[in-house]
């Protein structure tokens, strides 16, 4: 499949080459025929999946022939993208600027934390496609600098980060003020009955997407496993991390409490740590996040949902402190490190009660996890491990194939070899 099967007109086609985009890719292939085709769309996809091009190209196809049919006169918006962080409000509309490079439609994003002095001045001037976080919308809205009345297009992104984070109220607020006739885009990587609901309530007949972008890096992590008892998670954290070889570590918890509470016993005992996730204001995420990268704090714990869209280059650990309870949430965890080729570490703690997550990863993954049973925190009592234990020292980077073979019982994997080789070195 290649762009020029999607109907899509020349200013466009001439803007992807220009981003060196040579096919779609499988959301982008799935949501942009039914999307101008003019109806709504219920995508389940997550940000690396190239989401933010499937709606960005086909609304602004659709705007560009509806603006060249119509009369010229003053802008209004007519395209609201709402996305629960600042983080991917800019990146959103670098992707407009992007993709719409040869066509006559103006953008804006806004956002809270600066000042809206420039948001408002650009607003004046009439924009025809809008990205905004919802809080300094609704304020844009409340003070009358921006109108809804118009809008045909409504992209929701990140469904379920913006329930996480809090922010429903301020959605339906929003929502209560759009016109009832347009298109829907809805888009969310996780669908919770809350998440259901809503899309329920905002879409008429949609189509449904999803792509999972399960990563096929997997096969080049150097997985193990450390079954432990849960009380002595945190003594064996502190216990691998004395290991000077584990420059970055990124920590998944499963819920936020547990998060702060990893990163506060770790600070206790001198190990630079931060945690990120929903609940953390804007400013505290982003600070924790560059904190990070610029290698100030040497691990950052997070839960799934504010870890997602975190690009981190030259990770070199990913650890499991709590299992992930779904499958896929384990290779785009561990997917975090190994990053364009490169060999990156996971390593996963798994107690009694995650027994039965363990098994149905390693179903996925077409093959079992080695074990690590030279540790000082092994489980007492009758809890023996799951498999036979493969003893290998943690932090030796492999040298050869897969010492547990590289099973690929469900074709998962190949699938996404041929996804990520497709744009490989982009996301
Ligand atoms: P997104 O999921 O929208 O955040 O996109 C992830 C990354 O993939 C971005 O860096 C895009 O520029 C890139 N991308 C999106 N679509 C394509 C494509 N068809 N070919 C190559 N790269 C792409």
């Amino acid at each position: 499949m290649s762009f020029n099967n999607l109907q899509l007109i020349e200013p466009v086609l001439k803007a992807l080459i220009h981003e060196g985009y040579t096919k779609p890719t499988p959301i982008q292939e799935q949501a942009i025929p039914p999307i101008l085709q003019h109806k709504d769309l219920l995508g389940c996809a997550q940000t690396g999946t190239g989401k933010t091009a499937a709606f960005a190209i086909p609304i602004m196809q659709l705007m560009h022939q509806q603006h060249q049919a119509g009369p010229k006169g003053h802008r209004a918006i007519k395209a609201l993208i709402l996305t629960p962080t600042r983080e991917l409000a800019i990146q959103i509309e670098e992707s407009f600027k992007a993709y719409g490079k040869y066509l006559d439609l103006k953008h804006l994003v806004v956002f809270g934390g600066v000042s809206q002095v420039n948001q408002v001045n650009t607003l004046r001037r009439g924009i025809d496609i809008l990205v905004a976080t919802p809080g300094r919308l609704l304020d844009l809205m409340n003070q009358n600098y921006i109108s809804l009345r118009d809008i045909k297009f409504f992209v929701l992104d990140e469904a379920d980060r913006m329930l996480d984070m809090g922010f429903v109220h301020d959605v339906k607020r929003i929502i209560a003020k759009l016109p009832s006739k347009r298109q829907t885009l809805f888009f969310s990587a996780t669908m919770p009955p809350e998440i259901q609901q809503l899309a329920n309530a905002l879409l008429v007949n949609p189509v449904k997407v999803a792509v999972t972008p399960v990563s096929s890096t997997v096969d080049i992590i150097q997985q193990s496993l450390y079954f432990v008892d849960k009380p002595e998670k945190n003594s064996l954290l502190k216990h691998l991390l004395e290991d000077v070889s584990v420059k970055t570590a990124l920590v998944f918890t499963r819920t936020k409490h547990g998060a702060d509470k990893v990163a506060r016993e770790l600070a206790r005992a001198g190990i630079r740590a931060e945690a990120i996730h929903g609940n953390k204001s804007q400013n505290a995420r982003q600070s924790a996040l560059s904190n990070f990268k610029n290698r100030h704090t040497r691990v950052l714990v997070a839960t799934d949902i504010a870890a997602r869209g975190i690009d981190i280059d030259e990770l070199t650990h990913v650890i499991n402190y709590d299992m992930p309870n779904i499958p896929e949430t384990y290779v785009h965890r561990i997917g975090r490190t190994g990053r364009a080729g490169a060999s990156g570490i996971a390593i996963s703690f798994c107690d009694t009660e995650e027994r039965s997550y363990l098994k149905d990863i390693q179903k996925l993954i077409g093959k079992a996890i080695p074990v690590i049973t030279t540790h000082p925190f092994g489980m007492i009592g009758n809890s023996q491990p799951v498999r036979p234990p493969v003893a290998r020292p943690s932090f030796q980077k492999r040298t050869g194939g897969n010492s547990n073979g590289n099973g690929n019982r469900n074709g998962f994997s190949e699938r996404r070899k041929t996804y990520r080789s497709s744009y490989a070195g982009r996301g």
